[in-house]
């Protein structure tokens, strides 16, 4: 018998390989008894069968079983197996045909491999700018907006109670008063200042005053609704807008706020320090503007500090 096939198998893609062993086996195993008498259309059969899967250059030697080299020879088989191995291929049983290919573009499914590539490296763009995006969004964008929010933040808030400033207080206060007239509701405005408040300086210290401004702050902050807004309009002056309240549930809520305050736990064992603050609350009226609302309720404070402090008036 034709003892064996050997293929350099560096040089083939896996699956070829197998696909081409296959082949071959099955067509040594149908031409055996015919080789050995020297059919060599048959022999022409199996060579056509590679030249099914084979196209291109292909080294072709013929060895025999002491291992030298009986024939040795490079040809494109698809065009010339059937002369070239009529005469060469050797009618003897034992002898070893050797069959190396050519590395390069000589297989048909290098057009799979093509495809591949080509699937491989649009998924891999495909990763790198999802990586981008990702990097982009982590490292450029969400610092950014952070960086943004936080300037709007400076921009609008008192640093030290963090309540409105008086710039932003207005433009809030001034679009719910639009807001509230278009809706035929009412609004309430309201003054409040802490009392001898220069005292409490005096006696504890610019840095005691200033914690008694963010108590103040804090503890108002808890008394209101989320959509009353309160701003720090001078040193120890809040305002406090209120919109959809009438001048009774104003009032109410300055109350509140002046109760709480007042209650609070005094502070220091030799001065102690009694925090109060004082209120004047108004209504908004159908021609009211921003400025004559905050004047009136200025009006309203200044009357709650000549009668004493501590107390709310409404005007
Ligand atoms: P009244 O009851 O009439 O309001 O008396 P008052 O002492 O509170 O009023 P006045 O307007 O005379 O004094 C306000 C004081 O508030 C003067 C000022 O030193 C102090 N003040 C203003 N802003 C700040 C601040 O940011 N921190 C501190 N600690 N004190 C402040
Ligand atoms: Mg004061
Ligand atoms: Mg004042």
């Amino acid at each position: 018998s034709i003892g064996m096939i050997t293929f350099q198998r560096d040089s083939l893609l896996e699956q070829e390989y197998a696909n081409l062993k296959n082949q071959i086996n099955a067509a040594m195993e149908v031409l055996e008894p015919d080789l050995q008498q020297g059919n060599q259309s048959d022999v022409n059969k199996l060579l056509s069968l590679w030249a099914k899967h084979v196209t291109g250059l292909v080294d072709i030697k013929i060895i025999s079983p002491d291992n030298q080299t009986f024939a040795s020879y490079k040809r494109d088989i698809q065009s010339e197996y059937l002369t070239r191995h009529r005469t060469v291929f050797p009618n003897q049983p034992n002898y070893q045909i050797e069959i190396t290919y050519d590395s390069g573009p000589i297989y048909q499914s290098l057009n799979n491999l093509l495809l591949i590539a080509i699937a491989a490296s649009l998924l891999v763009i495909i990763l790198l700018m999802m990586l981008m995006w990702f990097v982009m969004h982590r490292y450029v964008f969400v610092p950014l907006r952070r960086s943004e929010d936080q300037l709007i933040d400076l921009a609008n808030y008192d640093t030290l109670t963090q309540v409105y400033n008086r710039r932003a207080f207005t433009e809030a206060a001034e679009s719910e008063i639009q807001r509230c007239k278009r809706n035929n509701t009412p609004l309430c405005m309201a003054m409040l200042d802490l009392d001898h408040f220069k005292s409490v300086n005096d006696e504890f210290g610019h840095a005691i005053g200033d914690l008694v401004l963010i108590l103040f702050s804090n503890e108002t902050k808890l008394l209101i609704r989320q959509y009353d807004i309160l701003g720090r309009v001078g040193g120890e002056e809040f305002a406090l807008c209120l919109p959809g309240m009438s001048l009774e549930g104003g009032t109410l809520a300055a109350e509140r706020i002046r109760a709480k305050i007042s209650a609070l736990p005094h502070i220091g064992s030799e001065h102690t320090l009694a925090i109060s603050v004082s209120a004047g609350v108004t209504e908004m009226q159908d021609d009211d503007r921003l400025e004559g609302l905050l004047k009136r309720a200025d009006d309203a404070l200044y009357r709650a500090k000549a009668n004493g402090r501590n107390r709310v008036e409404s005007i």
